[in-house]
């Protein structure tokens, strides 16, 4: 354990030179970073041995927990052998294996994979794969994409121009490659104004309309599966996947599904695309990929897509894409240990018993005077809060209500990071079920309190 004057000092040489990721570094002045010092399971520990529920699987990365024994041998074990290497022209069996690993558990259509080294890459590799496939096969006017008005799919330029406009990247809207936008399928705020018990997906109307007036000038959709994480954990029915795939296929554009945030088991199914039987040409992998030890993205596809490359050098169809890090040998090490840790430890089996729990504790969110929706999948549980339920007018950006709770989790040990008025669990897949209880009750506790 570290004094406080000795803390102070290790964050004044932070705060003296570094820059931090979506933080405004005024706020810093009085909400300093915290001093971190280890992390075993799901407890993040700082320099004065305090601990914090990592109730957010640090950007929801974390899947087996932090100091996982498994996972570190594997780590250290490849670092004595081969610590990185050139992914063109080289490769290891970290790869090899990795791959086969990932290629066995995603859907049977998904036979090649490319990697990279973190999700916004995943995304920008898919985009620009279904873009050539078009040229390579000589439609090159389907150069166009079509996504959700409140998706995310990373920081990039190309993936900030799929994602929705929002608070974070709209001053970087000029740079943004136009995309075709369509209605989130936001059920708590229907755009269509329906309930969703009586619906028809009216929603998927907006989406039909552009595919069939535009489907010569599209090369694909891009679509976050069942939960848009960044977007405010919009939670949306399989039904509405299921459509987008057909009418996809339907008017031949490609469908690339962002499992970004969502693989791994954050849903209660290794991938939320399971919980509809659909054949989407790209699966974007990365986050929880690692159990979140160490940066890997991959890029999954089909082998009609792979083919359309495949051919003698001199007719230009090679994919000259690539990043330094692809496909890190302790990276993969680390994604095959975590992938092993799911057969071992029987995490899926483990958490179908905990969900139900789990998602009991959430409803009594619901009675809160100032929640308007409760909405959960798998081990990810969303409050929305509003300043008033019936009209469901949301709290001004300007309130920070969302930073009230966050610095009010932190006296209670719990990292609930807002996303706006959106305070959210995505719990790590090693969690127990006394420790749910006892984060969803203090957190309870917390929002109960809050008043503006
Ligand atoms: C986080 C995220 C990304 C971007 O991943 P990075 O590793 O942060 O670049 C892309 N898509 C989704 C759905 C995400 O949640």
């Amino acid at each position: 354990m570290e004094k406080n004057s000795k803390i102070k000092n290790w964050i004044d040489r932070d705060l003296k030179y570094i820059w931090h990721p979506f933080t405004q570094m005024k706020d810093c002045l009085a909400l300093p970073p915290i001093f971190l010092e280890r992390a075993k399971g799901i407890k993040l520990y700082d320099a004065k041995g305090r601990f914090y529920y990592d109730t957010i699987s640090s950007w929801w990365s974390n899947v087996h927990g932090h100091n996982h024994p498994k996972i570190k041998k594997a780590i250290t074990g490849q670092l004595s052998r081969l610590e990185h290497v050139l992914f063109a022209g080289f490769t290891h069996k970290s790869a090899i294996l990795t791959a086969e690993k990932l290629i066995a558990i995603t859907p049977k259509h998904l036979t090649k994979i490319f990697f990279s080294d973190n999700g916004s890459t995943a995304v920008e590799v898919a985009l620009k794969m279904s873009f050539q496939y078009w040229k390579n096969t000589g439609k090159s006017a389907k150069h166009k994409f079509i996504s959700l008005d409140a998706g995310y799919h990373g920081d990039t330029v190309g993936a900030m121009s799929v994602s929705g406009l929002n608070l974070f990247n709209r001053v970087f809207a000029p740079l943004f490659f136009k995309t075709f936008k369509v209605p989130t399928p936001y059920c708590y705020r229907c755009p269509m104004k329906k309930q969703r018990a009586t619906c028809k997906l009216e929603c998927t109307k907006p989406l039909e309309d552009i595919l069939s007036n535009k489907k010569d000038e599209i090369s694909a959709m891009i679509i976050e599966p069942l939960v848009l994480a960044a977007g405010g954990m919009i939670i949306y029915p399989p039904e509405y996947l299921k459509r987008v795939d057909e009418l996809t296929k339907k008017y031949n554009v490609h469908l690339i599904l962002d499992e970004v945030a969502t693989g791994f088991g954050r849903t209660g199914k290794m991938f939320a695309s399971e919980y509809t039987n659909i054949k989407a040409d790209f699966m974007c992998l990365s986050k929880g990929i690692t159990s979140g030890y160490l940066p890997l993205g991959a890029t999954l596809t089909t082998d009609k897509i792979y083919k359309a490359f495949y051919a003698d050098y001199a007719q230009k169809k090679t994919f000259y894409h690539g990043h330094t890090y692809t496909a890190n040998p302790l990276s993969c090490q680390a994604a095959l240990a975590s992938l092993e840790i799911f057969e071992e430890e029987q995490t899926l089996k483990k958490i179908k018993k905990l969900i139900p729990v789990f998602h009991k504790e959430m409803e009594k969110f619901r009675n809160l005077k100032i929640v308007g929706d409760v909405r959960y999948i798998g081990l990810i549980g969303v409050v929305e809060l509003v300043k008033d339920r019936k009209s469901k007018a949301p709290f001004d950006e300007k309130e920070r209500i969302g930073l009230k709770i966050y610095q009010e989790g932190l006296k209670r040990n719990l990292i609930l990071r807002p996303l706006g008025n959106i305070i959210y669990f995505y719990l790590p897949l090693c969690i127990k079920k006394g420790e749910v209880i006892d984060i969803l009750g203090r957190a309870y506790k917390i929002i109960q309190k809050t008043t503006i």
